[in-house]
């Protein structure tokens, strides 16, 4: 609020600035032209995510980095940006923001206060290698006449390659109208008088035109402009060079914490005592001798070693445990030794010893580097990779990643199978009924508190099924010995309704919804596991696991019923009078790889038996 005012002020001080020039102006001709060049090329810059408008390019960015975490000169500088690829990533941010996107993580919103809500530092800049404004669309400004791209290269003329638009580039930019058709539609425009439409014309299909976008930068170079693509090959790489080094920082400090708190006892021990969990491991390294025995096994994030522990009792001929944590991996290496599996490869001649057990320290993606594995070798790759709502973590990437280099075509991975579920829940999931009653004292004004930050921040805990209201429903399903990277990342549309609750009468009741639970089933199927399948449920209508489930709580209560007799009310869906026999949902997970986290987007809609909608506005939780 503070801030608002303060950019408020600046903004007014601006406004009054230039009525005093407008007053010199009519006193001194060389202020005429001066006033008038800076009014057309700075004083209408408008902010890349709201509608603020700046008097110079330098306060729209110190407002952009203050109050919408995009700090545009940050990004310049550590991509290594020229003045081509920042005035491509401003089109960018101005598109992505036009349709209430995300411009780093590219999570959609309804509206633009939830994206400006939920904009955050950047930490990921490229899809498939390249950076997202890669695209030579985004030399069009995006928006018509826009000042900010006049002036965001400021006084940089002491640089190389001073960076500077000339009216005639801007006008043939802004005269290509065709480009986002060509690129949205595919269509071929060949309208227009521009150089750049000439080429489209010469070329005469969409593909080729969008090729020859390196011809038209060409263009631009020969008619003397200051943009120089031909030098671009060369810089895309020197770009590229500098974001990996970024990125590769970045992913190691986030990479040391991560297996650092693998070095800690207390979680593998959490681990190893979830019964559920480890006998279902156990189940299928022992009781499926047709896949184990004399099997090549690839353990990945051995921990203590346990599953390689199994795969060894269960008569695998050799088992490469990988563990990138350096104090586990020695642990794994002790006690692989001390029950008599540790191979002779492991021993460096030490006593002779007839295990299977070879315990490599590093991380999965670097084991070429430290023992040679021949390419598609394995028979059966293990691993416990979940986290909580099972991508939590985003050690899943690993498995795959050595699935697709280690595997043999026909090998298995165990789990194979991996199922997103959801079911809405009631009052007594959410922690209202405890802060109303502590020890007999009401202190329910702590839960409006912990339910607003209960609507951000999922909760990870076990969810009583009294508590459970809806029916559940299968969100997603991986298929582990299929599934690429990519599709780690996904978005689901499901519906929830009542279940029926044999103890109350289904047909009157109504019941708020407060929120959605999460949880998932890992399966051992029979595609891998012949003689016992397993299925490793982390549901709230199984024993519970360390996982517990994963609690999305609505900013506010939807009132459900199973009953049609609501149908001639006109109130909003989801109230008392008119009550949602559905609740429509379409939740994204994202995982952020560099920081091994997920990003849920939860959309809502209820609806009435006569079909009547009411939607809310998406809620963005971050675990
Ligand atoms: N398999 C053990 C430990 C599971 S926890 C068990 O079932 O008890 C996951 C382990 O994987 C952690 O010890 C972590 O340090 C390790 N790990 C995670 N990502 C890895 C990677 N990319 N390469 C190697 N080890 C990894």
């Amino acid at each position: 609020m503070a801030k608002e005012v303060m950019e408020t002020k600046r903004v007014e001080e601006y406004e009054r600035d230039e009525e005093e020039e407008e007053d010199e102006e009519q006193m001194e001709e060389w202020d005429d032209w001066q006033s008038e060049e800076e009014e057309e090329s700075s004083s209408r810059c408008l902010c890349l995510f709201c509608s603020s408008r700046f008097g110079s390019a330098e306060i729209l960015f110190d407002h952009c980095r203050s109050e919408h975490s995009f700090d545009f000169h940050h990004v310049v500088r550590e991509l290594g940006l020229d003045f081509y690829g920042s005035f491509k990533l401003i089109n960018y941010v101005r598109s992505q923001v036009a349709e209430n996107k995300c411009w780093c993580c590219g999570l959609t919103f309804q509206c633009s206060r939830d994206l400006q809500n939920h904009l955050h530092p950047a930490s990921n800049f490229q899809k498939d290698g390249n950076f997202f404004w890669e695209d030579d669309l985004y030399l069009k400004p995006y928006v018509v006449d826009d000042p900010l791209l006049h002036s965001f290269a400021g006084d940089e003329d002491e640089e190389e390659d001073p960076p500077a638009v000339d009216e005639e580039m801007m006008r043939e930019l802004r005269s290509s109208e065709e480009l986002p058709e060509l690129c949205n539609e595919g269509q071929s425009m060949i309208n227009g008088d521009s150089p750049m439409s000439d080429v489209f014309k010469e070329t005469g299909n969409t593909e080729a035109s969008l090729n020859s976008m390196d011809k038209i930068s060409q263009g631009m170079m020969t008619n003397g402009m200051i943009l120089k693509p031909c030098d671009q090959k060369q810089k895309d790489k020197q770009l590229r060079v500098s974001l990996a080094n970024v990125v590769a920082r970045e992913i190691k400090n986030v990479n040391e914490k991560y297996f650092g708190s693998y070095g800690s006892f207390g979680i593998h021990r959490e681990m190893l005592s979830d019964k559920v969990r480890t006998d279902a491991y156990r189940g299928a390294l022992l009781n499926n001798p047709s896949l184990i025995n004399g099997a090549t096994v690839l353990d990945v994030g051995c921990g203590t070693g346990i599953l390689s522990l199994f795969a060894a009792q269960g008569g695998a001929s050799k088992v490469i445990a990988v563990e990138a944590s350096s104090k586990m991996a020695a642990v794994a290496t002790q006690i692989a030794r001390d029950n008599g599996l540790l191979s002779e490869d492991s021993m460096k001649g030490e006593e002779q010893h007839s295990g299977a057990i070879n315990v490599v320290q590093c991380m999965v993606e670097e084991l070429d580097k430290y023992i040679y594995i021949p390419p598609n070798s394995v028979d059966v790759l293990v691993s416990e990779w979940m986290g909580y709502c099972l991508l939590y973590e985003s050690m899943l990437s690993s498995v795959l990643y050595a699935r697709d280099r280690w595997l043999k075509p026909d090998g298995a991975i165990l789990p194979d199978t991996a199922t997103l579920f959801a079911a809405g829940f009631g009052r007594g999931g959410t922690s209202i009924p405890f802060w109303e009653n502590v020890y007999g004292f009401n202190m329910s004004c702590i839960s409006k508190e912990v339910m607003e930050d209960a609507s951000c921040v999922p909760i990870v805990d076990a969810i009583d099924i009294r508590d459970i209201m809806t029916e559940s429903a299968v969100i997603h399903s991986f298929d582990l010995a299929t599934m690429k990277i990519d599709e780690m990342d996904f978005t689901a549309i499901f519906e929830l309704k009542l279940r029926t609750d044999p103890a109350n009468d289904a047909t009157s009741r109504t019941c708020p919804c407060y929120g959605i639970v999460l949880w998932f089933d890992t399966g051992f199927t029979n595609r891998f596991c012949k003689e016992m399948t397993t299925i490793l449920s982390t549901s709230p209508y199984t024993p519970r696991t360390h996982w517990s489930q994963t609690i999305l709580t609505f900013r506010e209560p939807i009132t459900m019923t199973s009953s049609d007799a609501f149908a001639s009310s006109t109130a909003a869906v989801g109230t008392e009078e008119s009550p949602a026999v559905r609740i429509r949902s379409r939740i994204s997970i994202a995982r952020s790889s560099e920081h091994r986290s997920i990003d849920i987007s939860l959309e809502i809609s209820g609806i009435s038996s006569d079909d009547r909608k009411q939607s809310w506005p998406v809620q963005i939780f971050s675990l």
